[in-house]
């Protein structure tokens, strides 16, 4: 059984989240990570599960934004693992069977994981297209991690700038958002709603640049090293 989604308690009793149509194409049946898929759970409830981590972790009833109608999830044979595209109302999701098979072993947790990844890439803002890469994969990767579908391959501690993006950046928005009393992540993408980027946009939320902030961080990480309390 996979784990039960996570939500923060902030947005308890959960909300009428605004749920998108979803599509389903799978293009081989017979692919055995499409099996592995479908034997999963029910397509609908994982990916209505994605929307709804999406949405409590990002945003609030009244900032949510309602523009993403359709979700297409295409199961594809081809290299990788996922990506996202299209318009501001239609969006397709396009997952690797071939990534599907080679996590066979927790294959339900992995599924559930990267739908999460990729859904958040359907309803985050990026600053007019503006916004770092590493930033967009490193909040995508929080949500992630915040859901309870990290991958036990996930490490904190790892790469060497903030915005390395996925877990990396991950981790260290995940710190952040525990210094900043839980409401972080939904700041800094309030923030990418409709300017360009900015760094300026980190004190403006902190107090302080972004490089300071990563150097508290790696700071305290080794600290936690040398102490024999990272989890690693
Ligand atoms: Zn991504």
């Amino acid at each position: 059984m996979p784990p039960p989604l996570i939500l923060p308690p902030a947005n308890a009793p959960e909300p009428a989240w605004p749920i998108p149509k979803f599509e389903l194409c799978i293009e081989d049946l017979a692919h055995p990570g499409a099996r592995l898929f479908l034997d999963s759970g029910r397509p609908e409830s994982m990916l209505r599960d994605a929307v709804r981590a999406v949405c409590s972790w990002l945003y609030t009833p009244d900032s949510v934004p309602h523009n993403v109608q359709v979700v297409r999830l295409v199961l594809r044979d081809m290299p990788g693992v996922a990506h996202t595209s299209g318009s501001q109302t239609h969006k397709e999701i396009v997952f690797a069977v071939s990534h599907i098979l080679n996590s066979a072993a927790r294959a339900a947790d992995e599924v559930r994981g990267v739908l999460v990844h990729e859904m958040v890439h359907c309803f985050q803002y990026n600053a007019l297209g503006t916004c770092p890469g590493g930033l967009i994969e490193g909040i995508a990767d929080w949500v992630r991690l915040r859901a309870g579908l990290a991958p036990p391959h996930w490490r904190e501690g790892t790469g060497g700038r903030w915005d390395a993006g996925y877990e990396t950046t991950g981790y260290f928005l995940d710190w952040l958002e525990t210094r900043y009393e839980g409401s972080f992540v939904r700041a800094l993408n309030a923030r990418l709603k409709d300017t360009p980027y900015d760094e300026n946009l980190w004190v403006e939320i902190t107090g302080q640049q972004v490089g300071e902030l990563w150097a508290t961080y790696k700071d305290e990480l080794e600290q936690k090293r040398a102490a024999g309390t990272l989890h690693s």
